[in-house]
């Protein structure tokens, strides 16, 4: 089964307050971000803000999943993965 990377943290951009840029990572754990700064550069606050979140061993979540949800994925990851993706807290980093 191929893995798909999976979104570790989303950022709200601060030049444009409409935008959301998502952080990934791929299944050889690299990190990549859709920001034009990690477009054209290949590095930025994002990716090196996300590093740092799951260096401390967590991710900021909207809401904790009830219990049905949990019970849900416990026995599908691609379940967990989606439930996960859907409830990450955006961060504002200021001058992105
Ligand atoms: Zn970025």
């Amino acid at each position: 089964m191929k893995k798909k990377p999976i979104v570790v943290a989303k950022y709200v951009s601060t030049r444009d307050p409409g935008k959301v840029y998502q952080v990934k990572q791929d299944a050889q754990g690299t990190l990549s971000c859709d920001c034009p700064g990690w477009i054209y550069r290949r590095t930025c606050k994002h990716v090196a803000d996300a590093a740092r979140t799951l260096r401390e061993g967590f991710v900021e979540l909207t809401d904790i999943p009830t219990y049905d949800e949990l019970q849900r994925m416990l026995n599908d990851p691609e379940e967990e993965r989606r439930w996960i993706e859907a409830h990450l807290k955006p961060k504002t980093l200021f001058g992105v």
